[in-house]
């Protein structure tokens, strides 16, 4: 059987695995801030905090950005709903504009069109999704966020190590901190750093860093923080506001420093890949995305547009290839339509979800293995 996606632990991350297990510490011990620190260190920003999961680390960035149920955010409807849900977590409202139909990320000319037509300070926020591991044009973001007065919160889960160099050479890695307010990433199996559960959120500003650790772990504010409002002794710790216990254990953090190692090379693989299926496919009916020349892509998922989707969906299970759809968008949910959206709100991604199917890729696919997907793909299309 070949999945689209697939989790790659060696011997390596088995031990570090055992060595917390028999620590002192099973949660909340010095590896949570040594992987932050490692994480940090690789994305590039100057703070990192690991939370329990990819949708914690959205929801507690909601809640650092202060959104509330007066809040209007905007997102991409081409991505996993948590990028929405944590906006709705916090009682605000969702606003989904349409993708770019070749880079399949939320177009910017159109969020502009939509900032223009409503008064300034209707909407607060921003969540654009680098999918499948494209980067956002976070930079020509920014300028519009400025412009408008709003935060970005990045959804970086597909593009640990996904860059982009700007027209005056500037290099910018998604999730480094210089452009979003904050960015998230995930650790569930089939994304690149593998812990099970886990995530991280990723950012250069002291202040939103400070509330992110205390929205991770119930709103307490604990001795050796500044910031105690009273102070009875050793032993308090101060509630200053409603969080959550979204913490990640010592074990997972290990494992998480473990598969951090193998980072940059699973990064090259994915890469190699891909650079194999765009030319199989060039001179095919098989529609592929290239990213601009600027852009390194970080090929979460490689994803491919054919005229029969869900023909070539059920061919390819019968020759063991477990091929999937992302996304079905978010704003055609049931969940959603019963808040007000509906079909033809974004045609592009409306369109863009007949037709796309994504391939196998993860760093361990062998070549035979890739061959094999290749010319079973090929076989189909004709
Ligand atoms: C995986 C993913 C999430 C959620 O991460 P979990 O760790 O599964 O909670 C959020 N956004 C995107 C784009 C993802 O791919």
């Amino acid at each position: 059987m070949i999945p689209y996606g697939k989790q790659h632990i060696t011997d390596e991350d088995i031990a570090a695995v055992i060595e917390t297990l028999k620590s002192p510490f099973l949660t909340s011990g010095p590896k949570v801030a040594e992987f932050e620190a490692a994480f940090a260190q690789y994305i590039g920003c100057k703070y990192a905090v690991a939370v329990a999961n990819g949708t914690a680390a959205l929801h507690i960035s909601c809640l650092a950005l202060g959104v509330n149920a007066t809040s209007k955010v905007i997102t991409s409807p081409i991505t996993f709903s948590a990028s929405a849900n944590c906006v709705r977590y916090c009682g605000g409202e969702v606003h989904f504009v349409d993708i770019d139909k070749e880079t399949i990320l939320l177009d910017i000319d159109k969020v502009r069109d939509l900032l223009e037509k409503h008064p300034k300070g209707t909407f607060q926020g921003i969540i654009p999704v680098d999918f499948a591991g494209y980067p956002v044009d976070m930079e020509a973001f920014r300028k519009l966020a400025d412009e408008f007065g709003l935060w970005i919160l990045e959804d970086a889960c597909h593009a640990p190590g996904g860059n982009f160099t700007n027209i005056d050479g500037k290099n910018h890695l998604c999730g480094d901190g210089s452009l979003a307010d904050l960015a998230i990433f995930s650790f569930h199996p089939v994304k690149h750093i593998a812990t099970g559960e886990g995530g991280m959120v990723t950012t250069n500003d002291e202040e939103l860093y400070k509330k992110l650790k205390q929205f991770r772990s119930h709103g307490m504010v604990y001795q050796g923080d500044s910031a105690l409002i009273e102070n009875h002794g050793g032993w308090y710790m101060e509630l200053q506001e409603l969080g959550y216990n979204y913490r990640m254990p010592d074990v997972l953090c290990n494992l998480g420093i473990s598969q951090l190692k193998r980072a940059n090379e699973g990064f090259i693989k994915r890469q190699e890949i891909a650079k194999r299926y765009d030319k199989a496919f060039a001179n095919s009916n098989v529609k592929i995305i290239v990213p601009k020349e600027n852009f390194s892509h970080a090929y979460h998922l490689y994803v491919i547009q054919v005229e029969d989707r869900k023909g070539l969906y059920d061919y390819l299970r019968t020759k063991d290839i477990f091929a999937q759809v992302h996304y079905v968008p978010v704003h055609l949910m049931p969940y959603y339509k019963n808040l007000g959206s509906k079909k033809g709100d974004c045609p592009n991604a409306e369109k863009y979800y007949e037709h796309c199917l994504s391939i196998p890729m993860y760093p361990t696919l062998t070549y035979e293995e890739q061959t094999f997907v290749i010319q079973e793909i090929l076989n189909f299309v004709g």
